[in-house]
């Protein structure tokens, strides 16, 4: 069990039992100890049982961060190539309460728009008292798309009017013990090529700052993590190994990132299932132009840096999912160009590999495509 301090008290961390506790920042000693103490957090408790995880992280309010400074990539660039894919491609929404305030204040009179017509549920239905807002689509593209791919909230009220989620993309917040990790997914972006030859994202703090403070909660990457199913590292040994990675060399990286994680890897036989479960051709991976190679390492680092190992109950099988899914997206892809690896991983992003692997030993598959 280990504590952060946060500003409006401390976090205890049980990575057994996959808890976050928090006391206030005042709790007088004799009150913290008791705290600890009926809450199982005593140097004296007994060991509990390992409750399964599905994720390491945890749901906690940006106020109650143990930092807020914003840490990006060394080296990163983003600009938004404004192709309006994401518009007609990605799931819009759910909007943050502000969002659909700010679209519902905006002066729409004189444009023929209806405001009751701008919001739907997640399944594109009329919005019920108690759903999340969506926003409208006409056909596959969101309302406000307009035919030359520009946003029509941009254009006349400008970017601030846009939901969090649309000035946000492809940039996702990750707090940790040590700063706020501004993540990118850049694999999710039909234009990844150009978009990540834009601005350095280390002149772009100021915005990323401003979105931060917009957000009510965030995930947290608790002080504890779990490397496989029974090793525990700190975050601290975590922020080293990821270091380590990201100064490699291009090439091999998803490999590279199981290998960090699973000391002990044993090949196992599966992919073949995996191919024909998913229906993708029985073919060897393709070859990679130098510059689409270049471009899967920037999706796998985007990946790691991203924390979205995180998502998974361990980093081991995490980075067996991303080495199994790069391997995937190499006999998907029509050739060996950076468009054609861009469209796959764009059109890969909403595949539920984690639940078409859930009964197949996606280590030791892993591990036999890191071995080839
Ligand atoms: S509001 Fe604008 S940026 Fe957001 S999805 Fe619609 S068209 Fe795209």
């Amino acid at each position: 069990m280990r504590a952060l301090r946060v500003p409006r008290g401390l976090l205890f961390h049980d990575p057994l039992r996959w808890r976050l506790f928090s006391t206030p920042a005042d709790l007088a000693e004799g009150k913290l100890r008791g705290f600890l103490e009926k809450n199982g957090l005593h140097a004296d408790a007994p060991a509990p049982k390992q409750q399964p995880r599905l994720r390491q992280l945890f749901w906690v309010r940006v106020e109650d961060l143990p930092s807020r400074e914003v840490r990006t990539r060394p080296g990163a660039r983003f600009a938004c190539a404004c192709c309006g894919q994401s518009c007609q491609t990605m799931k819009l929404g759910p909007l943050l309460p502000a969002d659909v305030e700010r679209l519902r204040r905006a002066d729409w009179n004189g444009t023929g728009r209806d405001r009751s017509t701008f919001f739907v549920d997640e399944h594109d239905q009329p919005l019920g008292e108690y759903s999340d807002a969506f926003l409208r689509r006409e056909g596959s593209r969101c309302q406000f798309l307009r035919d030359d791919n520009l946003c029509e909230v941009h254009a006349r009220f400008g970017a601030m009017t846009k939901p969090l989620m649309c000035r946000m993309f492809p940039y996702v917040f990750r707090a940790t013990p040590a700063a706020v990790a501004v993540g990118m997914r850049l694999g999710e972006c039909a234009s990844a090529p150009a978009a990540a030859k834009g601005l350095p994202v280390v002149e772009q703090h100021d915005d990323l700052r401003r979105m931060l403070s917009e957000h009510d909660a965030i995930g947290l990457v608790p002080p504890s993590v779990w490397a496989s199913p029974d090793r525990l590292i700190t975050w601290e040994e975590y922020e080293r190994i990821e270091s380590d990675l990201l100064a490699r060399p291009v090439g091999g990286f998803a490999a590279a990132v199981f290998r960090a994680f699973e000391t002990a890897p044993s090949p196992k036989p599966g992919l073949d299932d995996l191919v024909a479960k998913i229906g993708l051709p029985n073919r060897p991976p393709r070859k990679l132009d130098p510059e689409a190679a270049e471009l899967e390492d920037r999706f796998c680092r985007a990946v790691l840096f991203s924390k979205e190992l995180f998502l998974h109950q361990d980093l081991a099988r995490a980075a067996a999912l991303l080495v199994i899914k790069a391997h995937l997206a190499r006999i998907e892809v029509a050739d060996g160009s950076p468009a054609a690896i861009n469209q796959v991983w764009k059109t890969s992003a909403d595949r539920p590999l984690r639940d078409l692997c859930r009964d197949l030993d996606v280590r030791g598959i892993a591990a036999s495509i890191a071995a080839s």
